[in-house]
């Protein structure tokens, strides 16, 4: 883990090989009839809460965009904002290994984030790359900020023979679930097949996850999160 910006550390999710070989609750206002029937007003409900879908750069297809969404509402419960679509700054490219700073991305994401979002997630089709112990531009399909409100994920390295085939939605959907599970301050998981494995640098891992595991939601519920029950995944079990 490493510092970065002021405030966060980053958690990485793995990667392919690098290039080179690489509820507002409905507060009532009620008449009162009498001083005696003087309640206290409905607390707001907060089992819901909001996450900002930012496109940047080309646009993805739309049942991607789609994909993501429903993951994230069926892990999560969340409702979702759809920003439109930014382009991805120069300044965070990269041209020798031809990707962005998911770092950089990181930031100007956090500057996007409507006030009534708790988090922000970035969708690209463009490689982005993070520093580790292997290379200070290590390719990856996502970063998220550990109890932060920013990540993105990349479709990039999801892809299967370069192209966007169902399977590779399906990874980058699971992406975004991981992602939005660091920034909650979920940590990787050694639980085989919970959307928080670590990669560990192959994006095959993905294929093999399914689900939240059990003590991963029960961490987010013991954090006061309130994620809905027995949440179908919208991908096939792994074999
Ligand atoms: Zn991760
Ligand atoms: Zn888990």
């Amino acid at each position: 883990m490493r510092c970065l910006v002021s405030l966060m550390f980053f958690a990485l999710c793995g990667c392919s090989t690098d290039s080179q070989r690489p509820l507002a609750g409905e507060v009532e206002t009620q008449k009162l009839v009498n001083q005696s029937d003087l309640v206290p007003p409905s607390p707001p409900v907060t089992d819901q809460w909001t996450v900002a879908i930012q496109p940047l750069g080309k646009s993805l297809p739309a049942d991607t965009v789609e994909l993501v969404r429903r993951a994230l509402v069926t892990f999560y419960g969340v409702k979702i904002i759809m920003l439109p679509n930014i382009p991805l700054p120069k300044a965070l490219y990269f041209k020798p290994r031809n990707r962005y700073s998911a770092s950089g991305i990181l930031e100007l994401l956090a500057q996007k984030k409507p006030t009534q979002a708790e988090k922000i997630l970035g969708l690209t089709a463009v490689d982005i790359y993070h520093a580790n112990e292997r290379s200070p531009h290590w390719g990856v399909l996502g970063l998220g900020s550990m109890d932060g409100s920013s990540c993105v994920i990349s479709i990039r390295r999801a892809r299967i023979q370069n192209k966007i085939t169902a399977k590779a939605k399906q990874r980058f959907a699971k992406t975004a679930v991981h992602e939005i599970g660091h920034t909650l301050n979920l940590p990787h998981c050694e639980t085989k097949g919970c959307l928080m494995e670590d990669a560990q640098g192959r994006v095959s891992t993905t294929d093999g996850e399914y689900v939240l595991c059990p003590r991963c939601r029960q961490k987010l519920r013991a954090s006061g999160r309130v994620i809905p029950d027995n949440p179908t995944p919208p991908w096939p079990k792994p074999n």
